[in-house]
């Protein structure tokens, strides 16, 4: 018999029902220390006080109005995102995938807009996630993605992550944007080399073209910038965000120069919660902690403590970990046994990690994560390795 929830999710035997900082409780009481923070959504970990506040606050002044009216969260929020982005303006969503459906909307309306109708065509990347949508699974191409959902949405050209000759000769006279995660998170945490960020730039700029970057993963703080792409100078035209921004609560944004989003009129896109009071309290309230230099400054210095006790790590246990890799906060472990082997030896030690591609387990702790926290997870990753050696 099919289960009430439906299956689409092989579920770890856990279940939680409460957490504070970076730590997971059951209801037997155990403790989980949680180094996935819900595939990189809770920044600030479980119950931030702060965040626990603005929530409550607003709820009981208001949930939903929608947005025929001005809602002054929601407007609070894009001027903050604003202000700390390349960006010139904002809609607000509720999830990812909506991003960057709104990214992609955005780049086809602009060239429409603009007196080039034909270029409605997205160059994307093989390893790529965008999101779950029809559209979103045809952007990213993906077997596993797509199989016994077609037809699939055309419009979306894929070439391999990183291959500047490809992606060249992939650009045409239909080609609206290239959209691209600056660091691929479910492909196993793969950052794209600054002088590809760069080489993209440039080939937009030749072309007319637009450039949408995807970091719902990489971005709000997680590499020790508020965004991944700051590492490399150059800027997107178009940016999809989520995850991170809500700090756990349903937020996502789509953010976008005045040019690129020049066709984005009254009517022409919308949502019915996205951008509700609620959501943008907690978001408002992320961003007043996150975009703050101290406390991305504090990421980075979290960051090279995990990265060289990691190293430590691996080269204590060559029969089960290859290498290590990512930026700031955002660290995939290559794995020489099976990657889940390796997730759910660390269920047995009480420590979440999250599977990615690529034979990864991935670590997205919270960002504000103790010094001894990420010594704590090291030595029950260190456990969780020698229990597998011992059946090797
Ligand atoms: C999670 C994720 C998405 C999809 O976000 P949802 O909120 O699940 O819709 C899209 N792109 C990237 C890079 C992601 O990590």
């Amino acid at each position: 018999m099919i289960p009430s929830v439906l299956p689409t999710y092989a579920r770890a035997p856990l279940s939680f029902v409460r957490g504070e900082g970076s730590w997971l409780m059951d209801a037997d009481g155990r403790r989980y220390l949680d180094m996935g923070g819900g595939i990189a959504v809770n920044v600030l970990g479980h119950a931030h006080p702060a965040l626990v506040s603005v929530l409550q606050d607003q709820a009981t002044q208001l949930w939903h109005t929608s947005n025929l009216y001005n809602i002054p969260n929601q407007q609070a929020l894009a001027d903050k995102l604003v202000e700390h982005t390349f960006a010139d303006t904002v809609f607000v969503t509720n999830s990812g995938t909506e991003s960057m459906e709104c990214c992609v909307k955005m780049a086809r309306k602009y060239h429409y807009e603009n007196g080039a109708p034909e270029r409605v065509s997205i160059i994307t990347f093989e390893g790529s996630f965008h999101g779950r949508s029809i559209g979103m699974i045809s952007a990213a191409g993906a077997e596993k993605l797509i199989k016994g959902f077609g037809p699939l949405l055309p419009g979306f050209v894929h070439v391999p992550f990183g291959d500047h000759a490809a992606l060249e000769a992939a650009i045409d006279d239909k080609t609206a944007a290239i959209m691209v995660e600056p660091i691929q998170g479910e492909g196993g945490i793969v950052p794209l080399p600054d002088q590809c960020l760069k080489g993209m730039r440039d080939l937009c700029d030749q072309h007319g073209i637009l450039l949408i970057f995807d970091e719902i993963q990489c971005g709000m703080g997680r590499t020790g910038k508020l965004f991944a792409h700051e590492w490399s100078g150059i800027e997107p035209d178009i940016m999809g965000i989520a995850k991170g921004i809500g700090g756990g609560f349903p937020l996502g944004a789509c953010l976008a120069t005045e040019k690129a989003a020049s066709g984005m009129v009254a009517g022409s896109h919308g949502s019915t919660y996205g951008g509700n009071p609620l959501a943008c309290a907690v978001g408002g309230a992320v961003m007043d902690i996150v975009s703050t230099d101290a406390f991305l400054g504090e990421v980075s210095a979290k960051a090279g403590r995990l990265r060289q006790r990691l190293e430590g790590l691996i080269a204590s246990h060559p029969d089960v970990f290859v290498t290590v890799r990512g930026v700031g906060l955002m660290l995939g472990i290559e794995c020489k046994v099976t990657n889940l082997d390796v997730v759910n030896a660390g269920y047995d030690q009480q420590i979440l990690t999250v599977p990615g591609g690529a034979n990864v387990i991935r670590l997205l702790p919270p960002l504000n994560i103790s010094n001894d926290e990420i010594d704590e997870a090291v030595a029950r990753l260190d456990k969780a390795a020698t229990a597998i050696e011992a059946n090797l």
